[in-house]
């Protein structure tokens, strides 16, 4: 018999233990059988565990607990058991640590991690308290992060008991932050110590918060505009099916894709952001390694991510809030093989790189302009509780559609000062502009397009 996932099973149930054991002599045929949960360490070549396929709960026997996504009271709700070390009790599609999950496939499979270890939870709390937020019990407003995410040990400490194997999605501590940049505005005098929010030596003090994705389904679905059917195949196919159950488990919602995260940093009272008399600045920011780390000149990613920060200092000095917050979306969420792909195709083509032909280098690369699809991004404000925005610190039109459809009100856009734009970055600032991104400066023409220029590759 094969099911719609392409998997042989047939003969799946009351197999004998050699007929239930995946290896090299199956030839493919995979069998579920319980876990053999009392095997130390990782599996070796002469015996190998059990694979228990959760594609069939019918089969496997399965009996994690139905998630009711929306409700308020995270016990009702039902706590995301996304780990495998006990297959029955899930009741999610994925594992935890996004694409990660990979590299502990391979700490166990050389032995240096146990397949079954549990993590101890003991003083892993959240540095601050986070919500609850109303935002938190509408099914509308949060669909693509588990909002209860970093509370799993204190909330689920009963289910913990049981031996249910549940992980936090949200991890959230304090830091301090030194950047070059904001030293240099301090020298500058552009900003100042306050001993609080920022040290006389110049640290920054933030609070930070990662955060996985947790897809609920339904809702992503509704937030793309297509049907939740739709959605489960092209996410199947289009990770070479490495989740069947997506296709064969319509009774499971939630998703934990293998994907980065977020990461946010909170600068001054957290509880500002919430209260509608103080100021609260914000960025969404994409990662961008090649500007963000490196330092590269061909794009305003750095110099716009600190000057959001210092937007955020400022209004966090006033008495407000300033909220970073950092997508692993790296090259549009294109990837950076396709971002330097599109890179030397710009700066060969004939004319050079120029801003009227920015966004067509890309399509012709990519297939599409862009894949970052902002109507997930405005969760992680909802978690934050954030319901206006005073000063938005970035000019993508997507970005704040999706904000203010999503119902957070956008007082003022904050686009990057002029002085801050690196030369070769002119070409991809003003293309920009043109398509439609925030400008107080008036928006270029096709003519101006044609003259903006960039480096040539070998300059
Ligand atoms: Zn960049």
């Amino acid at each position: 018999m094969t099911d719609s996932s392409g998997i042989n099973s047939s003969g799946v149930q009351g197999q004998g233990s050699g007929a239930g054991t995946l290896d090299s002599s199956s030839q493919g045929a995979i069998a579920a059988s319980k876990p053999s949960l009392s095997a130390p360490g990782p599996p070796n070549r002469k015996q190998r565990r059990h694979i228990v396929l959760t594609s069939h709960p019918s089969r496997s026997g399965l009996r994690g607990q139905p998630i009711d996504w929306g409700q308020a009271d995270p016990v009702q709700r039902g706590a995301i058991v996304a780990t495998v070390s006990d297959p029955s009790h899930r009741n999610a599609i994925g594992t935890h640590s996004g694409s990660y999950a990979v590299y502990r496939a391979l700490a166990v499979a050389n032995g240096g991690l146990c397949p079954d270890h549990r993590p101890d939870l003991t003083n892993t709390a959240p540095a601050i308290a986070i919500g609850p937020h109303p935002s938190w019990a509408d099914p509308q407003k949060i669909v693509s992060l588990d909002p209860f995410g970093a509370g799993v040990g204190e909330v689920y400490q009963p289910l913990l008991a049981q031996g249910i194997d549940i992980r936090p999605t949200i991890a959230v501590t304090n830091a301090h932050i030194q950047m070059p940049e904001l030293l240099d505005a301090l020298r500058q005098g552009r900003l100042a110590a306050d001993g609080a929010i920022v040290k006389p030596s110049g640290d920054l003090v933030v609070t930070k918060a990662a955060v996985e994705p947790v897809w609920y389904l339904p809702g992503v679905a509704q937030r793309l505009g297509v049907s939740e059917d739709d959605l489960r195949y092209a996410l199947f196919e289009q990770t070479g099916g490495m989740f069947p159950e997506l296709v064969t488990r319509p009774d499971l919602k939630v998703f934990l894709p293998p994907i980065g995260g977020i990461t946010v940093y909170l600068v001054g009272d957290v509880a500002a952001i919430t209260d509608p008399g103080r100021p609260v600045t914000v960025r969404v920011h994409d990662e961008c390694n090649g500007s963000d780390v490196f330092g590269s000149d061909i794009c305003t990613c750095r110099p716009y991510l600190v000057h959001g920060l210092e937007e955020c200092i400022r209004t966090a000095q006033q008495g407000g809030a300033g909220v970073i917050v950092y997508f692993r979306k790296e090259g549009r969420a294109l990837g950076e093989v396709t971002k330097f792909l599109v890179y030397n195709a710009r700066k060969r083509q004939q004319g050079g790189d120029r801003a009227d032909a920015y966004f067509a280098r890309t399509e012709c690369v990519a297939g599409v302009q862009d894949v970052r699809f902002q109507e997930l991004m405005p969760d992680v404000l909802h978690w934050l509780g954030i319901t206006r925005i005073d000063r938005f610190v970035s000019m993508s039109d997507m970005k704040y559609n999706a904000i203010v459809r999503s119902g957070i009100e956008i007082v003022e856009r904050v686009p990057i000062p002029d002085d801050l734009v690196p030369p070769d970055a002119r070409v991809e600032i003003e293309a920009k502009k043109a398509a439609g991104y925030y400008t107080d400066q008036g928006v270029p023409s096709e003519e101006d397009l044609i003259q903006i220029k960039g480096r040539n590759l070998t300059d």
